[in-house]
């Protein structure tokens, strides 16, 4: 192998995590590193999401990078402008040098002797120190296993690889799934397509999104640094907030949450029947609450057919689907708005540790990890957005950032040290994961009566962090050098 392929860190994908991690080692004057993105382009989520309506659902100053304030058109901003700004930044701080594009990894595996990780990718092997993986929690799409799909003769999507080929114009359309994508998706098309049958699983909670277009004078004032500053503040204390409800005070989601999103559903939906099929009976919070001011109303649109949980796609034919109340659709276009494997199998290559045990073993009763990032047999392996390090009520960038504090934090004791590598200590990570799933049971990801993507198969709330980010932020602040073993 030759040394040119031979790195102090590598990092694996090209998105908000994996952008902010290059900017990190750099501030700390590592340059010695390589982005693999499997992609044939860069930017990660924001790139490969780009079906009609795509948005971001967390305020844009608050969502963007610490160090990388951004001119933003709108509050929640678009798919287009979220991209722009990430590829800015892998302009301005020239990160595609140090990119390598249609470069899936396939593999990680620890070499103890040479206390390193092989990575076998599809353009070749690499070796590095330390590898820190930011492919995304949701970046691994799921499909619904539905008979007869091989035979469909129109065409099938996924929001999460769409093709713009596809014009929905005058097109008997099929979502299936209603969640964030599709509320996003189906206001966007509906008033497109000639027919459009939406399979519903299960309801979400909605809830008015406060849009807001930033005027000029808006825009300049806030090119003033410590403006933009105050702004971010005033967003993440708000949004930080809401977690109170969450955990400590379920009342408020009754008595403020849930009338908002009734009075949006009465206000949107005038017919009775379908107003009724789109409400939940879980809490609300305990799904990923939509934020959206036109997807109820879209689906009280005369060319919109209502399926839910009683009336699913039983086969598909290859002019349609048939439901299981017998009824014969005839499609031009399938979507699968169906997520992500976002707990399990949300990592997606093999990865081989210390003592020759994959992650896969050590996560065959749930996904788990110190601070979300370390796993004990797993040496200088960091997992951005790992297992429970997610939040539903503010921004995602926040806890990658902090997230990296830690990281940079290892990587600087192992290099004070002259030493070559650091791990969590087992009973470290163990007594973290009891704690987490203790927290957990007092929110309403674990009690409001819901499955969601936030589960793993174990039933675990996986994908949440069950604290104020204030405590992740804590938490990660310095890497705790009693709580690692470093060799
Ligand atoms: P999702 O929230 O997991 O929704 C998937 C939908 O598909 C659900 O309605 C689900 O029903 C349904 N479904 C899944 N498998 C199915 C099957 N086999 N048969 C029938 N229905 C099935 O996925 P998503 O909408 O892509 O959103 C995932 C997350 O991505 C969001 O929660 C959010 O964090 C992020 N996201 C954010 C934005 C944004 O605004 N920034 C936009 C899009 C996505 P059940 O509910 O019954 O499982």
């Amino acid at each position: 192998m030759s040394t040119e392929h031979q790195h102090k860190v590598v990092i694996i994908g090209t998105g908000f995590g994996g952008i902010a991690a290059a900017l990190r080692l750099k501030a700390a004057g590592i340059d010695d590193f390589r982005l693999l993105e499997r992609r044939a382009f860069l930017g990660g989520t924001w790139a490969q999401n780009h079906y009609p309506g795509a948005a971001v659902d967390v305020q844009s100053p608050l969502y963007s990078l610490s160090s990388e304030p951004n001119d933003w058109t709108e509050m929640f901003a678009k798919q287009a402008e979220l991209r722009a700004y990430t590829l800015n930044i892998i302009e301005k701080h020239r990160l595609a040098e140090c990119c390598i594009t249609e470069c899936e990894v396939q593999s990680l595996k620890w070499l103890a002797d040479q206390q390193c990780w092989l990575i076998n990718t599809t353009q070749g092997e690499f070796k590095a120190q330390f590898v820190i993986n930011a492919s995304g929690p949701l970046s691994q799409a799921k499909f619904p296993n539905l008979s007869g799909l091989e035979q469909f003769k129109g065409r099938c999507l996924h929001t999460n690889q769409w093709d713009d080929s596809v014009d929905l114009s005058g097109q008997r359309v099929a979502i299936i799934g209603t969640g964030a994508s599709a509320a996003q998706l189906i206001p966007a098309v509906v008033d497109r397509v000639k027919s459009l049958d939406v399979f519903q699983r299960t309801p979400h909670w909605v809830m008015p999104r406060p849009d807001y277009v930033f005027k000029p004078w808006q825009r300049r004032l806030l090119k003033n640094a410590v403006l933009q500053k105050l702004l971010r503040a005033v967003i993440y204390l708000g949004l930080e907030s809401r977690f109170i409800a969450f955990k400590y005070l379920p009342l408020v989601l009754k008595l403020y949450a849930e009338p908002s999103a009734r009075r949006l559903l009465k206000r949107q939906i005038k017919t009775p029947a379908l107003r009724e099929a789109v409400t939940p009976n879980y809490t609300i919070g305990c799904k990923r609450i939509i934020l959206s001011n036109t997807y109820l109303a879209a689906l009280d649109q005369p060319q919109v057919c209502l399926h839910t949980k009683d009336d699913p796609i039983v086969q598909i034919t290859p002019t349609g689907a048939i439901t299981r109340a017998g009824r014969e659709i005839e499609l031009d276009v399938l979507i699968c708005a169906t997520g992500y494997q976002a707990t399990d199998g949300s990592i997606p290559y093999d990865i081989v540790g210390e003592e020759g045990q994959s992650l896969a073993e050590a996560w065959a009763e749930y996904p788990r990890a110190y601070l979300g990032t370390t796993v004990p047999g797993f040496p200088n392996l960091f997992l951005l957005s790992g297992p429970n390090s997610g939040v539903g009520h503010t921004s995602a960038v926040f806890i990658i950032e902090s997230q990296l504090n830690y990281v940079l934090d290892c990587l600087r004791h192992v290099d004070a040290a002259g030493l070559q590598s650091i791990e969590v200590r087992p009973e470290c990570e163990e007594k973290y994961t009891a704690l987490i799933h203790k927290m957990m049971t007092k929110t309403v990801w674990h009690w409001g009566g819901c499955q969601s993507w936030y589960h793993s198969v174990s039933g675990k709330v996986i994908a949440m962090f069950p604290a104020f980010t204030t405590t992740f932020w804590r938490w990660t602040r310095r890497a705790k050098l009693q709580d690692h073993q470093l060799r």
